[in-house]
């Protein structure tokens, strides 16, 4: 018999004690986000630009504390519950993606960060939302593809630009494509955790497309 220990499941569960999970929104205990404070949150105009969505207002408090938490704060947790909720709200453009398929499984790429970040970090948030966002479906359906894009440059925030051209000029060559080949007429859902005008996703997505792939969405929790 093989003994696997999950280190994982330890961690979390020694995190658990000293730091028991409270909700982002009311502190209520072992929620990461209570229904109560769900309903709560401003939603946003779900299409953005062209094939873009999003979820929540980033105006909101809850979704603002949510984020901030999840990329500064070490709560990768908040990620996973963040990408259900992407998934649940975005039913309906899921469905439709899925019947244009036909049988062949959607590519789920998470926004890449830059090496230097994923150093102080230590995990990409967008991919923490990913996982939650795929949980719910199977492998035949969601492929989670980490490691196609690249980001090679740390760019200025896109927050920090408030013209939309210059933002879509920030991302020009930041993202790099390391496998042309795979992505060829291939439907791809892009994450991200926050989308202004559009900038980082729509580089990402362009990127997609010139390399052969069939269609490209680009999917944010917040607007
Ligand atoms: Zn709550």
């Amino acid at each position: 018999m093989k003994l696997s220990i999950d280190f994982n499941q330890i961690k979390n569960f020694l995190l658990g004690l000293f730091f028991p999970i409270k909700c982002v929104g009311c502190q209520a205990e072992n929620e990461i986000l209570c229904a109560n404070c769900i309903k709560k949150i401003g939603l946003s105009e779900q299409k953005i630009d062209g094939d873009i969505f999003a979820v929540f207002s980033y105006q909101d408090e809850i979704i603002k504390k949510a984020i901030w938490e999840l990329k500064y704060h070490q709560k990768r947790y908040i990620g996973d519950k963040l990408g259900k909720l992407l998934y649940e709200y975005l039913i309906e453009e899921i469905s439709d993606i899925k019947m244009d398929v036909s049988g062949r499984s959607i590519y789920v790429i998470p926004t890449p960060i830059s090496n230097k970040k994923m150093r102080t970090r230590g995990y990409n948030q967008s991919l923490a939302i990913v996982k939650g966002f795929c949980s719910t479906e199977g492998k035949e359906v969601f492929e989670i593809k980490n490691k196609i894009i690249n980001k090679k440059v740390d760019n200025i925030p896109q927050a920090k630009i408030t013209n939309k051209k210059r933002r879509l000029e920030n991302v020009r060559g930041v993202f790099e494509i390391k496998n042309k080949e795979s992505v060829k007429g291939r439907t791809i859902i892009v994450v991200d955790d926050v989308t202004t005008t559009g900038g980082t996703l729509t580089g990402i997505m362009k990127i997609l497309k010139k390399a052969g792939a069939k269609k490209v969405y680009g999917f944010a929790v917040a607007h």
